[in-house]
């Protein structure tokens, strides 16, 4: 039987290319129409992430959405480039507590991970400096890094080739009557009838979500990523994530690294933070790696997250009061490896009412109202 709804995804980045590419699957693509207003991806967080994946986060959901990440990667290999190195979390006397806390969930929810206290730490890694070390966290298999642009290209080729339609166009109101939405109105003067909307509109998807009245908290935030050039760089290094809240990790014969934000403003330029290289970045990239001391910047570029600014995780799924008005938002900086299992998720809520691979209701928009935030504790 051919798919009657139509439905209509505002935001054509690897999360709304990922629910249109789903969505061919049960034979809904020829009614999916993914609204985009710049297809060169110049500012979405899809084409500026890192693009990295992790089973170590401290929420059995996140796991469980890594672990079908993890498998879908694999998947795809070769057309995305997954390479599994894993990350190495390291924590001082004051993180030692909480990292072996989160190892404990992350075994019992089976994520592949070992503890090494810090002179296993020191015979691994040669290159670390470990005196101010008590413990690291190391990803046995199942985590890494892969291009998270091809994974957005093989997402809309697969929706284009079920039928799905993108227009290039920008979403600017919606037609609502009490709790439906029954079109989409376009910048460019159009209306888009749909039964179905999705709002996948990443760093900007608090602001699709006001055109229907709903508050979403969501902001786009800037974050900087810097790339150094090393001529002795360590081998064999995997995703650091250090006490300090650096982050580094290879890049082809480069590496790429970054820092948590010191004041957070919602939207500012997209300009990468040049500054904060020599006074933050570099100081704590060579404390924690001598041959760092070497290194040269040759280029960096700033990046929005899709940041929800109330738990730091996705907010996915209907929203009460609107009957026909689907979420996929918020996912604070792991959104990439979320869009797997979120655009499976998304579409089988879409076509058959409910989740049917993988139960991503306690990302629901009702937490917020219940109270039962999700409070994940690994944000980078
Ligand atoms: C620097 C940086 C590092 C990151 N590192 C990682 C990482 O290591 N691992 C990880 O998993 N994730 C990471 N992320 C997060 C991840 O990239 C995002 O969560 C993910 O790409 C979000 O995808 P999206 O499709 O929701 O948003 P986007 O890719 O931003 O797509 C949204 C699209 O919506 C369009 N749009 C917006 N409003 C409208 C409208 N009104 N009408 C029409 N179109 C509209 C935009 O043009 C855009 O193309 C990182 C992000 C950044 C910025």
């Amino acid at each position: 039987m051919a798919w009657a709804r139509r439905i209509a995804i505002i935001g054509g980045g690897v999360i709304g290319s990922a629910v249109a590419a789903f969505l061919g699957e049960p034979g809904a693509g020829e009614r999916v129409v993914v609204i985009e207003r710049d297809p060169t991806y110049r500012g979405a967080s899809s084409a500026l992430s890192a693009s990295s994946i992790r089973q170590q986060f401290s929420t059995p959901i996140n796991i469980a959405i890594s672990q079908y990440g993890i498998a879908f990667l694999r998947e795809v290999r070769g057309e995305v480039g997954l390479v599994e190195p894993g990350y190495l979390y390291l924590a001082d006397t004051a993180g030692r507590s909480a990292l072996a806390r989160q190892h404990a969930v992350q075994r019992r929810h089976g994520a592949p991970v070992a503890l090494l206290a810090a002179a296993e730490l020191a015979r691994r890694f040669p290159w670390l400096a470990t005196d101010d070390l008590t413990l690291g966290s190391l990803g046995l298999c199942g985590e890494g890094w892969f291009d998270g642009y091809a994974l957005l290209q093989l997402f809309r080729r697969r929706a284009l080739s079920a039928g799905a339609r993108y227009i290039t166009d920008e979403a600017i109101g919606f037609e609502r009557k009490g709790g439906h939405i029954g079109a989409v109105r376009l910048a460019e003067g159009g209306r888009l009838a749909c039964d179905v909307v999705v709002n996948t509109a990443g760093p900007w998807a608090g602001h699709v979500a006001a055109l229907a009245g709903i508050e979403l908290p969501v902001k786009p935030r800037r974050r900087s990523i810097y790339v150094v050039d090393c001529r002795e760089r360590p081998s064999g290094m995997p995703l650091v994530i250090d006490p300090s809240g650096l982050w580094f990790r290879p890049e082809g014969a480069y590496t790429i690294c970054g820092v948590p934000p010191e004041d957070d403003p919602d939207e500012p330029p997209l300009d990468c933070e040049w500054e904060r290289f020599e006074s933050v970045v570099w100081p704590a990239l060579a404390r924690r790696v001598p041959a760092f001391e070497a290194a040269k910047l040759v280029g960096g570029w700033a990046g929005y997250y899709d940041y929800n600014t109330v738990d730091q995780n996705g907010i996915v799924g209907p929203v009460p009061g609107l009957d026909n008005f689907l979420l996929a938002n918020g996912f604070s900086g792991h959104g990439l490896q979320q869009a797997p299992a979120v655009g499976r998720a998304g579409a089988e809520w879409i076509t058959a009412g409910r989740y049917e691979t993988l139960d991503l209701s306690p990302l629901g928009y009702d937490r917020f109202a219940q109270g039962r935030l999700l409070r994940e504790d690994n944000v980078i």
